[in-house]
């Protein structure tokens, strides 16, 4: 019998209003893992209410007590990560080490945030004018919601919450239906760790619980990750609702390959970037641009080397990767294949050839000869598919990547400085990587695209994510007594000011 598992509200698991279950299965063996109701109004009312009433005394609470809760919670993570990564690998598909490598990238942000009471010190200007101090106060936004996708579901949650909560915000989590229960956890951890009931609460849900939550005059701000058409869609309602939003997207992350490589480098690197947790990674890289003729064939041959030797399976054979998240998914992704064909690409590794007796597996697949009028060029596959642009010289490459609609991530492999120099200065994407083919920032610096890998002005994570979760008040103070010269008179010390 499956689990049913219930929404986190006000320090408790609360049965749901909702008639409707959403079913969640392991894609590696089709079977069903859990079920989770599919919030309604009035769930997401009480959710938001119980992050309402929690709102001013966790606001009041002083910045080190909620870092001190935040230690507590880190310390749990740890303590749980075996079941929150059991949790993930059966409902993602993800092998052991990417959700290990998946926590770890979270338990960053939870340290960061750990530091905010050096995060929200302010800024102070004595004397900015004669006898007249001037100085910041960063109060917490208020209700903040977080709708996240099934990519990492233990991770994207934690970009968002621990900065929330630090800066003395209460949240609402709807977590991503495909794979919701390693997040699940996190409300029942961060109560242990001390949080007070109400600050941090779960509705599980859809597209329908995400609506209710955009519409409700309490939620103050929203927090989205996931594919651009749903973020542009959340960050135009959001904000006509009158939220404060961040909404990343989708990606195409492109890898420009020059002739002055180390192609062996390039070629391990790609691999793994293209085709590690099955290409459904937001930074993944899914076109290479390879500069001149030598340098795509000799890259395509060792590419294609590397691919054929790539194992996928269930995480308990520890392949290279899993099977995608769902069979719907399955489906886009080889007719996208078979797109690719029909448009004139060159498949040199066809990934659709592998037998699996079930789940929703797909082998890796190459694509060489792939032109920018192609929808395999211009869409995001988010399968394990690459595809090989072929260009003359490093400016066409350049223009390539400034002229697709997404701007999530892009890198370059070269030897020459001033190139990849220029690279950095020039290319229209948010995150960068110089002989780095997956350029995550760490989580004090701050993570999100361009064009339409993004809507909203402030990224997730380091600085912006503090900016984010936190409203400027700027305070400007004048105290007459003191340069009058009646504090003198009163205590008798010259005044210095
Ligand atoms: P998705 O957009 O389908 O779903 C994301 C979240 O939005 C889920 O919680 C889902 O329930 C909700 N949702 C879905 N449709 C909705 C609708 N019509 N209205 C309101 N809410 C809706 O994304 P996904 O398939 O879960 O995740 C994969 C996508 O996320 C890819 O496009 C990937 O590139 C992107 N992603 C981006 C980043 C980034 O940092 N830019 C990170 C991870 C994933």
């Amino acid at each position: 019998m499956s689990l049913e598992r219930m929404n986190f509200i006000g320090g408790q698991y609360r049965e749901s209003h909702a008639k409707g279950r959403i079913q969640v299965f392991n894609p590696a063996s089709d079977q069903l893992v859990c079920s989770v109701p599919d919030s309604n109004k009035n769930d997401v009312d009480i959710a938001v209410s119980s992050a309402l009433k929690a709102l001013p005394e966790w606001k009041a609470t002083p910045a080190i007590s909620r870092a001190r809760i935040l230690f507590r919670f880190r310390e749990l993570l740890e303590k749980h990560s075996l079941e929150i990564t059991t949790r993930l690998s059966n409902e993602h598909g993800k092998t052991r080490e990417d959700s290990a490598a998946e926590l770890a990238r979270a338990i960053d942000v939870v340290e960061f945030a750990c530091g905010v009471p050096e995060l929200l010190k302010g800024e102070h200007s004595r004397n900015a004018a004669k006898g007249i101090d001037c100085w910041s106060i960063m109060q917490p936004v208020g209700v903040c919601v977080g709708i996240t996708p099934f990519n990492f579901p233990a991770m994207v949650p934690l970009w968002m919450i621990p900065i929330a909560l630090a800066c003395g915000n209460t949240f609402v989590l709807k977590p991503s239906e495909k794979d919701p229960s390693a997040p699940a956890l996190y409300p029942e951890l961060l109560k242990e760790a001390g949080l007070p009931d109400g600050v941090l609460n779960l509705v599980h849900g859809s597209a329908d619980t995400v609506n209710h939550l955009l519409e409700h005059p309490d939620v103050h701000a929203v927090s989205f990750v996931g594919s651009s058409s749903v973020a542009e869609s959340i960050y135009q309602k959001a904000s006509a609702h009158g939220k404060r939003v961040q909404a990343l997207g989708g990606a195409k992350n492109h890898a420009l390959v020059l002739e002055d490589a180390d192609l062996d480098l390039a070629a391990e690197q790609l691999t793994g970037a293209a085709y590690g947790s099955a290409g459904e990674r937001c930074m993944a890289i899914s076109v290479v641009v390879a500069i001149g003729k030598k340098t795509g064939d000799q890259l395509v041959e060792k590419l294609a080397r590397k691919i054929e030797n790539l194992t996928v399976g269930s995480w308990q054979s520890s392949p290279d990767f899993g099977p995608l998240i769902t069979q719907q998914h399955y489906s886009n992704v080889v007719s996208l294949i078979e797109k690719g064909i029909e448009e004139g690409a060159d498949l040199c590794v066809d990934g659709r050839n592998k037998e699996f007796p079930c789940g929703s597996f797909i082998g890796p697949s190459l694509f060489d000869s792939v032109t920018e009028t192609m929808s395999i060029y211009q869409q995001e596959i988010f399968g394990p598919v690459l595809c090989v642009v072929r260009v003359e010289s490093y400016e066409e490459a350049l223009r390539l990547v400034n002229q697709h609609s997404y701007g999530n991530g892009a890198a370059i492999y070269t030897r020459s400085g001033a190139i990849a120099n220029h690279f950095c200065e020039q290319c229209e994407a948010g995150m960068v990587g110089v002989n780095v083919p997956i350029p995550v920032p760490v989580a004090w610096h701050c993570f999100g695209g361009w064009k339409n890998s993004m809507f909203g002005p402030l990224n997730m994570h380091g600085p912006d994510g503090v900016r984010f979760f936190t409203k400027m008040k700027t305070v400007t103070s004048r105290w007459p007594e003191s340069l009058s010269g009646q504090l003198q008179e009163t205590l008798n010390i010259p005044v210095t000011r």
